[in-house]
């Protein structure tokens, strides 16, 4: 958790935010929506604080939020998961991620990932002691070899931790990839947990795949997902993880210390959303696939090479033509583009191991967040435009 310099590292979110702030730049690098979830939603947290909600909720979660999760994984994935034992709810996906690995993963042990990787499983990982293991996605999908991500689960192998969607370079995992690795795993007794958070933010009629729904995986998967993405609320940190009763009891163990509990009165309305009709889930990709259109489009006629992302709300584009002198890779560039062009951005290599082949093949790479008002997306790409 330190940087090279050996000074406390921060993260590249709130740094960029910061660099952002400080430039009035339209910030594309954290990723958060700037327009509220559904009204419903909001109205009925706001009930809650009225009607009392605000003392400590169950270490496990608010029954009504547990039933309603596994309604959702019934609902969307035919998955049955027992509301009483199979489902913990959690401060956000990223308590769920670390309480995970916490419960599982210890010196001696390995974790895998693929690289590029979402920047909190980097220190997660290193404080629990395990050693972190990659295997690279591959240009231009952004996918990884499935033969060779197999190949990567060992007996040292604790836990395979996996994001699909796939943040930060949108691509989405099909059977293909994840069908291997659950054999794999099966073989050499690994864990998987998967990190689902994108889960309904996919496009052009592509569908999730939730690891869970492969054969032999559901008995050795924790899946984990949370309300911020599917409704927009990211300040909520309202998180949930399900499995089998054993793996989740081990998970809720380390959650009672590590929070015990989670935020009360949001809970009753994050239930509320996931009952909510179809046309909250597909309404959403809807909207954000003709922002990714939007964007993708602005880059392009800015002159980036653009990699057309299957999900999240997030785009990889090449920073090459911008690069050259002291703006050396993509990170010197996001460095500079809140002040120089007015739009921020994250530079691959934050999801990447210092000097690792996936951090060189990064080095040229940024990432543009589109999960804002489109107004605000044609602001950018004009600034970008007039940068370029
Ligand atoms: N995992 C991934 C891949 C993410 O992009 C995020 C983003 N915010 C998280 C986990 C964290 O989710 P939460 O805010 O619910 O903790
Ligand atoms: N998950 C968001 C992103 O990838 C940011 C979350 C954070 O700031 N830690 O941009």
């Amino acid at each position: 958790l330190l940087d090279a310099d050996g000074t406390l590292a921060g993260t590249i979110f709130e740094e960029m935010t910061a660099l952002a702030g400080a430039h009035d730049a339209v910030n594309l690098g954290q990723g958060f929506p700037d327009e509220d979830g559904p009204a419903a939603m909001l109205e009925a947290a706001r009930r809650a604080i009225a009607d009392g909600a605000n003392q400590y909720a169950p270490g496990r979660g608010v029954p009504v939020l547990r039933e309603a999760i596994a309604a959702h994984q019934r609902r969307f994935y035919g998955l049955t998961v027992d509301p009483a034992e199979e489902v913990i709810v959690t401060t956000g996906a990223t308590e769920a991620i670390a309480a995970a690995l916490l419960a599982f993963a210890g010196p001696g042990d390995e974790v895998l990932t693929v690289e590029p990787f979402y920047d909190s499983y980097g220190a997660l990982i290193e404080l629990t002691g395990a050693r972190h293991t990659t295997v690279p996605l591959r240009e231009p999908d952004f996918l990884p070899d499935p033969e060779e991500l197999a190949a990567a689960v060992t007996d040292r192998t604790r836990v395979v931790l996996l994001n699909n969607p796939h943040n930060p370079t949108g691509s989405l995992f099909g059977a293909d990839v994840l069908a291997p690795l659950v054999e794999a795993a099966a073989r050499h007794d690994a864990i998987i947990v998967t990190d689902e958070v994108y889960e309904h933010l996919t496009f052009d009629g592509l569908r999730h795949v939730p690891v869970a729904t492969l054969p032999g995986a559901a008995e050795r998967t924790l899946t984990i997902s949370s309300a911020g993405k599917t409704f927009s609320v990211t300040g909520w940190k309202v998180g949930w993880l399900t499995g089998p009763a054993p793996l989740v009891a081990a998970v809720r163990t380390v959650k009672q210390f590590l929070t015990y509990s989670s935020g009360s009165p949001l809970q009753g309305a994050v239930a509320l959303g996931l009952g909510l009709g179809d046309d909250v889930y597909t309404g959403l990709a809807t909207t954000l696939q003709r922002k990714r259109d939007l964007l993708v489009d602005g880059l392009r006629g800015a002159g980036f090479a653009v990699t057309v992302p299957a999900g999240t709300y997030f785009v990889v584009a090449d920073a090459t033509p911008l690069l050259g002198g002291d703006v050396a890779d993509g990170a010197a560039l996001c460095r500079r583009l809140p002040a120089a062009a007015g739009v921020a951005a994250i530079p691959l290599t934050a999801f990447c191991h210092p000097g690792s082949a996936a951090a060189a093949t990064a080095s040229r790479l940024i990432r543009f967040a589109f999960c804002k008002r489109e107004d605000v997306l044609a602001e950018a790409v004009r600034r970008l435009t007039a940068f370029g």
